[in-house]
């Protein structure tokens, strides 16, 4: 790690620590009311209205995807921050309410016991460098239930950001950049991603995974763009 990038890191942490010092004076607000919190980015009440919840089946290769949240307004100001703004000290926050968000389904915790592996949606290595961590590992690191493996899916190239492209390049943009790491012959896979849009690249994940011989890929993304509600 390079000196200014053990700066960034040191001052994160610092950063949230401080956040967790400054809360015992002055509480933890929700970031749409401004009520008083105890956990995660907003209250009980206006969590609901970023609550999403949907299940879609046979997306190309993918064989379920699940949306837990809607990507809008301050939850989608929030990842944008973290990802793009070096807003990493909101990463915390955001992580309880991924956790959160996957505690609301009863059907989720059953598919955490039953798939075989459990990974995230590698960043692109120049991302990776620039921001120190990679977003989807950071929200979903609670997930290690002994099932996964953070490094099971490599970028072999940097890719453009898709939101600047037609959807019909995306999957062009996307297509064999990544590579499977390890043994999946046989399993069930579930993908976790930040932001779902048109699925473009945890489709290009299944493609890769299932050509490797996985049997089943589910796609878990923290929040959705509105196209997808
Ligand atoms: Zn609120």
């Amino acid at each position: 790690m390079s000196l200014s990038k053990l700066f960034r890191k040191l001052s994160n942490d610092l950063a949230y620590q401080g956040n967790l010092l400054w809360e015992l004076i002055y509480p933890r607000r929700c970031a749409v009311c401004k009520n008083e919190i105890d956990t995660g980015y907003f209250c009980e009440s206006c969590r609901k209205s970023f609550a999403l919840g949907k299940e879609l089946t046979n997306v190309e290769a993918l064989d379920k995807v699940i949306l837990l949240c809607k990507y809008q307004q301050q939850l989608q100001l929030a990842i944008h921050g973290v990802k793009f703004e070096g807003k990493s000290n909101l990463l915390p926050f955001l992580k309880e309410e991924a956790q959160l968000a996957l505690k609301k389904s009863p059907h989720l915790q059953e598919l955490l016991v039953s798939t075989d592996l459990i990974t995230c949606v590698p960043t692109s290595p120049k991302r990776k460098q620039e921001r120190g961590f990679e977003v989807p590992q950071e929200l979903f690191a609670f997930l290690d239930n002994g099932k996964l493996q953070p490094n099971l899916l490599k970028r072999v190239r940097n890719t453009m950001p898709l939101f600047d492209l037609e959807p019909s390049l995306r999957r062009q943009e996307v297509a064999g950049c990544f590579e499977v790491q390890c043994s999946v012959a046989g399993k069930s896979v579930l993908i976790c991603d930040d932001i779902y849009t048109t699925g473009s690249t945890m489709n290009e994940a299944a493609r890769a995974l299932k050509k490797a011989g996985a049997t089943s890929v589910i796609a878990l993304a923290f929040t959705a763009s509105k196209d997808n509600w």
